[in-house]
């Protein structure tokens, strides 16, 4: 592993057909919107997450959840992509496969512009039942009134359309972004700390099957270990540097 080559990690992209780039709250850390740690400041600071992030929580108490993520609702509303997105849409056009796993909420890389993007954990924009009575409310615009809402089809709560603690992925997404860890040659992993599974296991992954694992990243991860080039960056920084000479 050599660190902060961003020379080396152009040459591996440059060379590279098929690329992934998973991506973390980190991505987005720039453009406003906080990391889970970050989120569980000021007021928040009191709760646990699995309180505010699991369907035990909601159920216990569904108003304190749905205003938690409301106020992140917002918060991921009003943020802008950053340059960082911005650079992986341009990247795009350079590979014969490109696609963007995210374990993000936030809608920030859609709202950029990438085409092909992977929502491993959910859209916080979105919002369904959370009796699974198969209601799904895409714009906040159209939701009825209440905190929570309640459902229009069968009256129980509605909830925000992200993964908790303690859920399943959805299997079809998942089952996608592992072919195409498994098929790329170069895996590009920016702003994880690589310590929620399954995605964190998706480098080893494409590793295992041939590819060059690189990590943007200004802290140590749990992934550095596998990684053949780590970029002591920040997302806005080292992929426009990162684009500017593929
Ligand atoms: P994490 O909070 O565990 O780790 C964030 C990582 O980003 C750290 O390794 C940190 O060093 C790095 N980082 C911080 N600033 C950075 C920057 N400017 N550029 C690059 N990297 C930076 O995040 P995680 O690994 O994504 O796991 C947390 C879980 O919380 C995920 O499941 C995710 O779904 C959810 N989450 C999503 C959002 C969002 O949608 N933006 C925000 C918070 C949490």
């Amino acid at each position: 592993m050599s660190t902060n080559d961003i020379t080396a990690a152009r040459h591996e992209l440059a060379a590279a057909r098929r690329c992934v780039v998973l991506t973390g709250a980190g991505m987005s850390a720039e453009s406003g919107v906080p990391t889970f740690r970050d989120a569980l400041t000021g007021l928040w600071s009191a709760f646990d997450p699995e309180r505010l992030a699991s369907r035990e929580g909601f159920a216990a108490d569904p108003h304190l959840v749905w205003r938690w993520y409301a106020e992140r609702r917002q918060g991921a509303s009003n943020a802008r992509p950053n340059a960082g997105h911005l650079a992986l849409v341009g990247l795009e056009a350079r590979f014969e496969q490109f696609a963007i796993v995210t374990q993000n909420v936030d809608g920030l890389h859609t709202r950029a512009g990438s085409r092909d993007v992977l929502e491993l954990h959910g859209n916080i924009v979105r919002t369904k039942c959370f009796a699974e009575c198969g209601v799904r409310i895409d714009d906040p615009r159209d939701l009825p009134p209440g905190e929570p809402p309640a459902c229009p089809r069968c009256g129980h709560w509605l909830r925000p359309d992200v993964v908790w603690f303690g859920e399943m992925l959805d299997a079809e997404v998942l089952e996608r972004a592992e072919r195409l860890a498994a098929s790329c040659d170069a895996m590009l992993v920016v702003g994880t700390s690589g310590l929620v599974y399954p995605a964190a296991g998706l480098p080893s992954l494409a590793r295992a099957a041939g590819a060059r694992v690189i990590i943007v990243n200004p802290n140590p991860t749990e992934l550095d270990d596998l990684a053949d080039i780590v970029v002591r960056d920040t997302a806005a920084r080292a992929l426009p540097a990162l684009f500017a000479a593929t």
